[in-house]
């Protein structure tokens, strides 16, 4: 039924959750694909954190952007050695920018029929059942959208 899935990964607990409901999912269809994406963003170095950085360890901004983006490839590298020996195609991605609507036009672009996403993510502020990045996913892709608990 769903042929291109996209699991949205940023390595918490809850991510890798969403990236076990995926496998399932891909598992039940031949000839499918998983696309494990992780994004990226750099506006923290506009926002002071970086400054800060900077200070400590006179860091430029494009050492800064190498560690951000070899960290995301650690990130995924970790989810695809969860997927070795799966029959399905996987494909993984690192993108720059803001979560949500990087992740959308990614699934549009590649045609994507189903985005998985965990409940929660990193910061984990129990209160909200929602994380920002998993309910704009849900208000902004056309595709469905299954949030993993
Ligand atoms: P916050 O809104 O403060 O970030 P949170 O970290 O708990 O709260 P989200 O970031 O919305 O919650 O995380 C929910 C899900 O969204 C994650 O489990 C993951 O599936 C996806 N996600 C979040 N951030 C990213 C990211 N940078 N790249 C890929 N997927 C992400
Ligand atoms: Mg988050």
């Amino acid at each position: 039924m769903f042929q291109r899935i996209l699991v949205a990964y940023d390595g918490s607990e809850h991510a890798k959750r969403a990236l076990e409901t995926a496998a399932n999912i891909a598992r039940m269809t031949s000839g499918a694909e998983l696309h494990v994406v992780h994004v990226v963003r750099f506006d923290r170095f506009e926002e002071g954190v970086f400054t800060e950085m900077q200070s400590l360890s006179s860091m430029s901004r494009s050492d800064y952007r190498e560690i951000v983006l070899k960290e995301g490839e650690r990130r995924l590298e970790e989810a695809k050695k969860r997927l070795e020996g799966e029959p399905f195609t996987v494909h993984s991605a690192v993108l720059e920018g803001d979560p949500a609507r990087r992740i959308v036009e990614y699934a549009e672009e590649k045609g994507i029929d189903l985005i998985v996403v965990g409940r929660r993510g990193l910061t984990m502020l129990q209160e909200l059942f929602l994380g920002s990045v998993s309910h704009r996913i849900a208000q902004l892709a056309k595709c469905s959208v299954l949030i993993a608990k």
